[in-house]
């Protein structure tokens, strides 16, 4: 960009989770010349970014990190340090959902940005770009320019961008090579310009220049969060078509791919499923909800709580067919539950539907074996316990277990529910002759992906119910 802006040598990335260690490592990857440290409170994290074991699973991610760190990527526990010599600092925490006091369920817990956003007026002794990479409810900008401008040591000036991440998790590595587009928010001020040129300078590392992005800081705010409530919004509504298509005998497969050769709307994000999932979709519809309640805009609110609403519905919906094929109880039967994770490809369970079914299926009283190719076992004890409640992970496993394999999972069981699309589980791929012997009869499958060739598999014998689709039995 043509403004005299400066060229970055030092970035530090405070928060090494899903979003700030995969961005900055490509950062680094890309940007040999520039020294970037990613730093977290979380020693064991830190630990982990620095083994051979990383603390999340992406495809290429091992690929990335293993070429680049020691070289110009560095993980670190000292906030301080990364703090002091950093030119340009990106504040990627985490923003979840507030769980207590007014606003909470809705609003976002902005906690752990005004701590970072803290930590850098305090120790800061030359001027900085900070980055907001978090996703934060629209003017978070605003209130963190506050806290750094009124902390600031004298002569010490920051500057303040927006820069949202859009990468998905299971895709993150490849959405950040090649990104639909690169955001830059500032202020419309020469500074605020000149600091989106210096960002802008280190995407067009590997960024196109013309996909790179500026414009106003609340644009760039409320852009994320469109974004992702546009996207949770898309599967809200084929959901809702799904259970029209299963009390008509219409294939939601089928209409998905009529509604989406209309190049209006297009062919992507138009998937039947029991229901999205993952630390975002929900949580930013929420803060888009918390953000119209607040401006007074309540037919706004409702307008937007009806994604979630839908969701929830679905997640109810799915679970009610399969009591209700199973001759409506549970009690006492085998579910084998295929995929714990909220998509494939990642080991994150974050607001992942298979929880929400898991939990109803056991209200129910049945018996559950979960199989998920990457979702570590701790993590599934976590996810079905109150945090703090003691001796719960015992019951838990009175009614729970977790098998080494699909085949494991399957032995003795009533029924299949595949909540995770992981290619594992296509019929190319599972051989589901073995399975169905090992499995009580009538043998049943729900398929809450759409993945499978229910033709194929109800050959072997299953009695096959699939979202989106009228029942078979
Ligand atoms: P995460 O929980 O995986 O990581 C956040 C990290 O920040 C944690 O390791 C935590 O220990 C650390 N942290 C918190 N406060 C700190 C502090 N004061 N100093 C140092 N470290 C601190 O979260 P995430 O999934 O990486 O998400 C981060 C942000 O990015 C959120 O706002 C999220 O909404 C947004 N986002 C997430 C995704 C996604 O797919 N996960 C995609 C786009 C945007």
């Amino acid at each position: 960009i043509d403004i005299p802006h400066i060229t970055i040598k030092s970035i530090c990335c405070i928060g090494a989770g899903y979003v700030g260690g995969p961005t900055c490592a490509v950062i680094a990857h890309k940007n040999p010349h520039i020294k970037v440290t990613i730093v977290d409170l979380n020693a064991a994290r830190i630990a982990a970014w620095n083994s051979d074991e990383l603390p999340i699973y992406e495809p290429g991610l091992d690929e990335v990190v293993k070429s680049t760190r020691g070289r110009n990527l560095f993980f670190s526990t000292d906030v301080d340090a990364g703090i002091l010599e950093a030119d340009l600092i990106f504040v990627s925490v985490n923003t979840p959902t507030k769980i207590k006091g007014i606003g909470a369920g809705f609003a976002a817990d902005l906690g752990y940005v005004e701590s970072a956003t803290r930590k850098i007026a305090e120790v800061a002794k030359s001027d900085k770009i900070v980055v907001e990479k978090s996703t934060v409810p629209c003017r978070t900008a605003q209130s963190m320019r506050y806290i750094l401008e009124a902390n600031a040591k004298p002569d010490i000036h920051f500057d303040i961008l927006s820069n949202p991440e859009f990468l998905a998790e299971g895709t993150a590595i490849s959405d950040l090579f090649y990104p639909d587009r690169v955001l830059i928010g500032s202020l419309d001020t020469e500074r605020g310009r000149s600091a989106a040129a210096s960002l802008a300078d280190v995407y067009a590392g590997w960024v196109a220049r013309d996909q790179i992005i500026t414009m106003n800081l609340w644009s760039s705010e409320l852009s994320k969060l469109a974004a992702n409530a546009l996207l949770a919004q898309r599967i809200s509504s084929i959901n809702a078509l799904s259970a029209i298509c299963e009390a008509t005998g219409a294939d939601i497969d089928e209409v998905s791919y009529a509604c989406g050769l209309d190049t209006r709307i297009g062919p992507k994000f138009l998937k039947a499923s029991v229901g999205f999932g993952g630390s975002c979709f929900q949580k930013d519809i929420l803060n888009l909800v918390y953000l119209s309640e607040s401006l007074h805009l309540p037919e706004v609110a409702t307008y937007w709580k009806q994604v979630v609403e839908m969701n929830e519905y679905q997640k109810r919906r799915f679970t009610n067919r399969v009591i209700s094929c199973l001759f409506n109880t549970l009690t006492g039967k085998k579910i084998a539950v295929f995929g714990f994770a909220f998509k494939k490809d990642t080991g994150d369970t974050r607001e992942s539907p298979a929880i929400t079914l898991v939990n109803y299926f056991r209200e129910e009283k049945a018996y559950i074996s979960i199989f998920d190719p990457k979702v570590e076992e701790s993590q599934v004890w976590m996810d079905l316990t109150e945090p703090g409640v003691v001796d719960e992970t015992e019951a838990v496993k009175k009614q729970v277990s977790i098998a080494a394999d699909p085949y494991e999972a399957a032995a003795g069981a009533d029924a299949i529910v595949i909540c995770t699309e992981w290619n594992d589980f296509r019929e190319t791929v599972l051989d589901y002759e073995r399975i169905y012997a090992s499995m009580k009869k009538p043998a049943f499958i729900f398929d809450g992906r759409l993945i499978l060739d229910a033709k194929k598999v109800s050959q072997i014998g299953f009695k096959v119910e699939t979202i989106g689709r009228p029942r078979t039995t």
